[in-house]
């Protein structure tokens, strides 16, 4: 599934739309919007150097949080504008709209190498419908088509996957970005002829999640190591008690048939041997849902796989770590996704923070491959410091998850073979 990228485009004078991720995110300051965290915009630069170089009109388009079809003024992409001409030492042009008259005159008024950001493009529903009018609407300044925005890569909408139809249907190529094309390098090629031995660790909130990358990989994987919440359904399925963990007792047979699986197959599935467990308390305090909060009490390590029933487990011990480094070291390709546990709040995330370390050092050590498959492991990793030194990590978290799955991104789908 080689796609065609950014690199091999003749976009010299082209108007070439760009769609990108800059759903980043923002704080009222003073009554002034301010991004806290620029990580997206900065991941763009070296696509938009490359278009830069080769004098292209770059049209950037983007979605901002969720408008649902309206115009938000705290979702707008005018303070990006701003930071990506800091970041590129060049002048922004950003257009209060995404499609109409206003943009057709800023793109005419383009040299090659200027660089137009459009507004948030999902002011408009038509956008998340996909609306073959408003495709229309928004590919009409675009001559070529790149798309950078993995993370959106999952979603068929306009921006993402309609434009760049019509463009191809007129004839005009559509590429990858090389974010979008290191993405699909590492979660693609590298997994698929993975070096072996290839170990992969999972972890998370839920099996109901992960259960069709779990049977994908159970494929291809030498060994699977299970931690976070999910662990406890699997646990379950051996006839352990879970206490009061976050269990899906409707998945026990789903967790059962990936054991037999694993069994069949001859892969090492390894659960966590012990746990961090503590007391629930409710509290009258509500979180963003409504729902009360949960004060978590008396964290004690648990030596063995029961857990007590007024006790959760919360995060793995340290003799799972123990066994769980001891596995990792011995890996040549390591995929890992998802908490080993509540590493949110910093009593529980010994278990995640010592997978981190394991990870990085035979990374460092040994040259091995070490792929972060996005979301919460990404936050994760970034937490524990040791980010640099590891060897991808994906900008995607439902994306990452899908392709991981083995499913086709509409968004890569849409981009040219070669
Ligand atoms: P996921 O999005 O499925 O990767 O789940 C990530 C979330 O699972 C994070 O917010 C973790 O805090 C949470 N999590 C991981 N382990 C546990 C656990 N043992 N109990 C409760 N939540 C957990």
């Amino acid at each position: 599934m080689a796609k065609l990228t950014v690199k091999d485009l003749k976009a010299h004078g082209k108007q070439v739309f760009v769609r990108v991720d800059y759903n980043v995110p923002l704080e009222e300051q003073n009554g002034v919007m301010v991004i806290t965290d620029d990580t997206r915009i900065r991941a763009t630069l070296p696509t938009l150097e490359c278009l830069i170089k080769e004098g292209a009109k770059i049209i950037l388009t983007a979605h901002l949080g969720r408008p649902k079809g309206k115009r938000e003024a705290t979702m707008s992409l005018a303070p990006v504008a701003v930071r990506l001409s800091e970041l590129i030492g060049k002048k922004v042009v950003f257009v209060n709209d995404c499609i109409g008259e206003e943009v057709e005159k800023a793109v005419a008024a383009m040299s090659p190498g200027d660089v137009v950001l459009l507004e948030n493009v999902r002011y408009y529903a038509e956008e998340e419908k996909n609306d073959p009018v408003f495709a229309e609407k928004l590919a009409k300044i675009a001559e070529l088509y790149v798309n950078d925005a993995f993370g959106a890569a999952h979603r068929a909408h306009a921006s993402t996957e309609g434009v760049a139809r019509i463009v191809a249907a007129r004839g005009g190529q559509c590429a990858a970005g090389l974010l979008m094309e290191r993405e699909l390098k590492f979660l693609g090629d590298e997994l698929d002829k993975a070096e072996r031995p290839f170990v992969v660790i999972l972890g998370g909130a839920k099996v109901s999640d992960k259960i069709t990358v779990i049977d994908r990989l159970l494929d291809k994987a030498d060994t699977i190591l299970i931690g976070g919440a999910m662990a406890y359904t699997f646990r379950l399925a051996q006839g352990y008690k879970t206490g009061k963990s976050l269990v899906e007792t409707d998945k026990v047979d789903v967790a059962k048939g990936a054991l037999d699986k694993a069994k069949a197959k001859g892969v090492k599935f390894l659960l966590p041997i012990d746990d961090i467990v503590a007391t629930p308390v409710k509290t009258d305090k509500l979180d963003k849902k409504g729902k009360p909060v949960i004060e978590w009490q008396n964290p004690t390590e648990n030596p063995q796989m029961d857990c007590a029933d007024d006790v959760a487990g919360l995060d793995v011990g340290p003799k799972t770590v123990e066994l769980f480094s001891s596995e990792i070291a011995k890996a040549k390709t390591i995929l890992w996704n998802g908490p080993m546990g509540l590493f949110e709040d910093k009593r529980f995330a010994q278990g995640t923070f010592g997978v981190a370390k394991a990870v990085a050092e035979v990374t460092q050590k040994n040259g091995a491959k070490s792929i972060i498959g996005g979301g919460d492991s990404v936050k994760a990793i970034n937490k524990s410091g040791l980010a640099s030194q590891v060897t991808f990590m994906s900008t995607g978290g439902g994306a990452s998850l899908e392709f991981l799955e083995g499913k086709v991104l509409p968004g890569v789908a849409a981009l040219t073979d070669i």
